[in-house]
């Protein structure tokens, strides 16, 4: 089978007191998004960064990273609605509107984050993020953080929010989720409608086991910076095509292939490039 590699390059929260390698401006985004096309991977998820360096969902630098990203190759591009906790539920659908990027993450539910503040997706943001990106031919990437996400999904579809095939993205180790071990990752998987698509990653120490699981049970796979600042146990990565290049090598040698661009838009049920 293909595999899709999704890099998250920055996430919104790691800082180059973290990690001095996570791209924080769209020229280093652009750079960083290339460098891990041609290492294998096939899906950007993008967040922004503020000129302070804090999450933004400012549409201008979402704009101006994607036409870079656009000009060296076609990877496809998957835009989070959830760079910034504060930002209304308006400008969390802007840059969807204007961009019509290939994707989008859609954060199926509310929770806690990491121990410290709301984490919010009401019912009325969904359905309206759900009808945006049906009308903006936007694909939603459903991130799932624990099992109630599954079910409002399963809501979601019902009333025809969200159409057939889903592509789920399994979030497992967030603090405030579900946490990364292969039992959840067995059970999560188990809830999602048949001829759905999945993916999944381990924030942490996470990282590699739902990475080796995800590619037994047949799954797709995310790696980065916004997931992992550390490349193993006891060294910081050194960039993200790091982390690409070793999922890479993890997947031939498994006897799976890495899927392209054009494989992953086949898969996933994407419009196709113009
Ligand atoms: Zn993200």
């Amino acid at each position: 089978m293909k595999t899709i590699i999704t890099v998250a390059t920055t996430g919104a929260w790691p800082t180059k007191k973290d990690n001095p390698n996570v791209p924080l401006t769209p020229k280093e985004i652009a750079n960083d998004v290339y460098e891990c096309y041609k290492a294998g991977a096939s899906v950007a998820h993008l967040h922004m960064r503020d000129d302070e360096g804090k999450g933004t969902m400012d549409k201008e630098k979402f704009r101006e990273t994607v036409e870079l990203i656009k000009k060296k190759c076609d990877i496809v591009i998957n835009l989070t609605t959830s760079g910034d906790l504060n930002a209304t539920d308006e400008t969390r659908q802007a840059h969807l509107k204007e961009l019509r990027p290939d994707m989008a993450s859609y954060d199926c539910g509310s929770m806690n984050w990491a121990h410290s503040t709301l984490f919010l997706n009401t019912p009325k943001f969904l359905e309206e993020l759900g009808t945006t990106m049906q009308e903006y031919n936007v694909k939603p990437e459903i991130e799932i953080f624990d099992a109630g996400m599954v079910y409002n999904s399963l809501y979601y579809l019902k009333k025809g929010i969200l159409k057939a095939p889903i592509h789920y993205q399994f979030v497992l180790g967030a603090a405030g989720g579900t946490t990364a071990t292969l039992e959840n990752l067995v059970y999560l998987k188990s809830l999602i409608p048949s001829g759905s698509t999945w993916s999944a990653l381990g924030v942490g120490k996470g990282h590699m086991p739902i990475l080796l699981g995800s590619l037994a049970m047949g799954g797709h796979v995310r790696v980065g910076i916004e997931d992992n600042v550390m490349y193993t146990k006891t060294e910081l990565a050194e960039s993200n095509k790091q982390f690409v290049e070793r999922t890479a090598r993890i997947i031939r040698e498994f006897g799976n292939e890495v899927a392209t661009p054009d494989e992953a838009r086949t898969i996933l049920g994407l419009k196709k490039e113009a």
